[in-house]
């Protein structure tokens, strides 16, 4: 990689992880009540190399549920199977500038999803993933996101059982997208899919690995095996910059430069072209539903490693 050497870099993740650990900001999101019993104080800060090296601090390996994060991947494994100009036409790339699970924007853009990282558009997403039924799209969504991994991911039952019987305004948002044509599946089947990539377990460390997989132009540095191709790592990317932190996108590349992507069970991944990939696990969130630790750990290295893909250098 094109990062400082291991020793400086490891240190550097500890000061990272040092600052981030006086923060106690925030609250756990609750919404999804089994999203209420995850640990405050559970905080893991892990950088993963294009080149497999690996610098971490803290509960790396304690499990959570990908949720919204899981939307990058899925869009990635979209256009690799549409191609660009495909995913450009049915999904969309402009940031919404509303909330996530935002009824509104839909209507005010004729019906059409504003981007993949919203849920109009990651169920979208998910709808379009060729398939030829419900079982099938959740096996080609799974194997994915799981060679993104390095390691078979598996769902967090509690969590899925949850979302399933809450998620009445996900049902409603695909029912908008179907009666707009935008959804040709069943939208409960639809809805399902998504409900279940959003409650696969994974680790801070997981996420760094799936991260760097797109640092490394779609290539996983731990397998080395080819995910996506480099287009389809490069298009993720411009639209984890544009919508990745919710309505606060445009601030966090603002004050951290890099494509990243939050999920409201805490998980944070960012990604440095080229470089490494980058994920923290702190649960609680702000306002907008971004982790305020993991933000402010990635701020950290953003700086202290140069990693802003704006300075030229
Ligand atoms: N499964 C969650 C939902 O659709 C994901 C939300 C998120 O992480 O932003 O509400």
């Amino acid at each position: 990689g094109t990062l400082p050497p291991a020793a400086t870099c490891t240190d550097l993740v500890a000061d990272a992880y040092a600052h981030a650990l006086r923060h106690r900001e925030g609250s756990v999101a609750d919404y999804i009540p089994a999203l209420a019993s995850a640990d405050p104080d559970a905080f893991g800060l892990s950088v993963i190399e294009v080149d497999g090296g690996v610098h971490e601090r803290g509960d790396t390996r304690q499990r959570f549920s990908i949720q919204s994060i899981s939307k990058a991947f899925v869009y990635a494994l979209l256009c690799e199977a549409v191609g660009h100009e495909q995913a450009l036409a049915v999904v969309g790339v402009n940031n919404s500038g509303l909330a996530f699970n935002s009824v509104v924007a839909i209507e005010l853009n004729d019906g059409h999803p504003m981007n993949p990282m919203v849920n109009a558009g990651a169920l979208a997403t998910t709808a379009l993933v060729p398939a030829a039924d419900a079982a099938e799209r959740w096996s080609i969504i799974h194997d994915g996101l799981s060679r993104f991994a390095g390691r078979e991911l598996s769902v967090d039952e509690a969590v899925y059982r949850s979302e399933t019987q809450t998620n009445h305004r996900n049902a409603a948002i695909a029912q908008l997208l179907t009666s707009y044509g935008r959804i040709r599946e069943d939208p409960a089947e639809v809805v399902d899919v998504y409900t279940r990539q959003c409650s696969l377990l994974v680790d801070a460390h997981d996420l760094a690995v799936m991260a760097a997989t797109l640092a490394d132009g779609g290539v996983n540095p731990v397998t080395g095996a080819r995910v996506v191709t480099a287009d389809v790592a490069r298009d993720t990317l411009a639209v984890m910059a544009a919508s990745g932190l919710y309505e606060n996108s445009g601030e966090w590349l603002f004050e951290v430069g890099l494509p990243g992507k939050s999920g409201v069970a805490g998980g944070l991944v960012s990604v440095a072209p080229g470089k490494a990939g980058i994920a923290a696990y702190a649960p609680p969130l702000d306002a907008a539903g971004n982790s305020v630790r993991g933000q402010i750990a990635t701020a950290y290295l953003s700086r202290a490693l140069g990693l802003n893909i704006f300075a030229s250098a």
